[in-house]
């Protein structure tokens, strides 16, 4: 059989633990029988990242946004207890953290969705994307405790000018207060990545937040979101038969739920945060959930939601087979494939990427699938429980 050819490389960023074991079983597994892969590869795996002064971090994003489309295996953000095992000389940032900071983008989190893992919400068909906004607000925040017999003001300095807004006179009581922010720039570049990722997927588009209490701070984001889709993306969004609407939070949440699902939801911070959590259990698994991170110029990172699943690599070190789910790894390498088909006009490799996807998920719909599904299976078939290389080696068969 004739491998597919590649024609720009994607940046192939290597991680830790279990995911790094899945991750060379993947390529051989996966994808070298069947493509001609083209990578750029970059170490960031702790020791690499250790023994580079985390330079190696800085270089894959960099090469990111030279190449345009990268897939990232998980990786370990530093803790005391790691600084130990590793022999570490600092305690290195998250490498998620660094790449964001320099690509600028916004997290995109999809379920997989197959027939067999139902999800909570009965009236679910399609899987719901969330669009979180990775800046600021209480993240970036400043807080304090007040006293009883304080008072609390917020101070906004210029050369010339200091404005002076009391937020509480705390004469009879103590009590905390808060201050936060946001940047006209970073709610603008989530706001086109936003828009970019619906045309991308063709699917409509939802940003809620809460501009009729919040009349100054949530309000802005609602006013740049509708000034940047009048200007740029309206006739886009009608030409791909897709719309896009903003709504209350409370107002979201409840259509949502009440959905088929089959939308993105666009999210501030800690909105994203909350409920990329409730979508990702409501649909039934964290080792089912994509991860893309996209930036405004149009650069994409590819990976899986999930962490290096620590506890599993002990086992395999300790000479266990394990049935770690490498679905989510699998769909971080598909996706990227197909951009990079996509952009390079090479219709082989994305149509490799969607194959792929659809050789996975018909394995498990068949009843063959790792321990994590075969516990939580609701399929017809009865579900077979498999090691992670006997699952990778099943869909293999399927996609040949
Ligand atoms: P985790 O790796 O996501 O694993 C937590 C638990 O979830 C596992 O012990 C396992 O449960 C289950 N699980 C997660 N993914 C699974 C999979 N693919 N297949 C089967 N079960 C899966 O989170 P963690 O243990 O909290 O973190 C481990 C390391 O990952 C940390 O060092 C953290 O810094 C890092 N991390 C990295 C990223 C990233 O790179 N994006 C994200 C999160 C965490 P059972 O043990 O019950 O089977
Ligand atoms: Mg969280």
């Amino acid at each position: 059989m004739e491998k597919i050819r590649m024609d720009t490389p994607l940046v192939e960023m290597d991680g830790d633990e279990m995911t790094r074991v899945i991750w060379a079983m993947i390529k051989d597994i996966l994808l070298k029988p069947f493509v001609d892969l083209k990578t750029e590869y970059y170490d960031l795996g702790l020791p690499s990242r250790e023994a580079s002064g985390d330079k190696v971090t800085h270089e894959a994003a960099m090469a990111v946004k030279r190449l345009g489309v990268g897939v990232k295996c998980a990786t370990i953000t530093p803790n005391a207890q790691r600084m130990t095992e590793y022999n570490l000389t600092q305690m290195w940032k998250s490498p998620n953290g660094t790449i964001r900071a320099i690509l600028d983008g916004t997290v995109f989190r999809t379920p997989i969705m197959v027939k067999g893992v139902v999800p909570y919400i009965p009236t679910w068909e399609q899987p719901i994307t969330i669009a979180r906004h990775a800046y600021g607000d209480i993240y970036k925040d400043v807080e304090a405790y007040v006293g009883r017999g304080e008072k609390a003001s917020l101070v906004i300095s210029g050369k010339n000018s200091e404005r002076v807004l009391e937020i509480f006179d705390f004469a009879k009581t103590g009590g905390v207060v808060m201050g936060m922010h946001n940047t006209d720039a970073s709610i603008k570049s989530f706001a086109r990545s936003c828009f970019n990722y619906a045309l991308d997927r063709k699917q409509d588009l939802w940003f809620a937040a809460k501009d009729t209490i919040s009349k100054t701070y949530d309000h802005r984001f609602k006013d740049i979101f509708a000034e940047i889709f009048a200007k740029e993306y309206e006739s886009k969004f009608s030409a791909a038969g897709i719309e896009y609407f903003y709504t209350l939070i409370d107002d979201a949440v409840a259509r949502v739920i009440r959905s088929k699902g089959g939308m993105i939801w666009a999210c501030k911070n800690y909105d994203g945060d909350v409920m990329s959590d409730m979508v990702a259990t409501a649909f039934g698994s964290l080792a089912m959930m994509t991860s893309v991170l996209v930036s405004p110029d149009g650069n994409y990172e590819y990976e899986a939601a999930h962490g290096t699943v620590t506890r599993h690599y002990y086992k395999y070190k300790a000479g266990q087979t394990t049935s770690t789910n490498p679905v989510a790894t699998i769909f971080a390498w598909s996706g990227a494939l197909r951009k990079r088909g996509q952009l390079d006009g090479n219709a082989a490799l994305a149509e490799f990427g969607d194959r792929l996807e659809k050789a996975t998920i018909d394995t498990i719909e068949a009843g063959e699938m790792t321990g994590d599904l075969a516990a939580i299976w609701k399929g017809e078939t009865a579900a077979k429980s498999l090691s992670t290389e006997d699952f990778l080696k099943a869909v293999a068969s399927r996609l040949a």
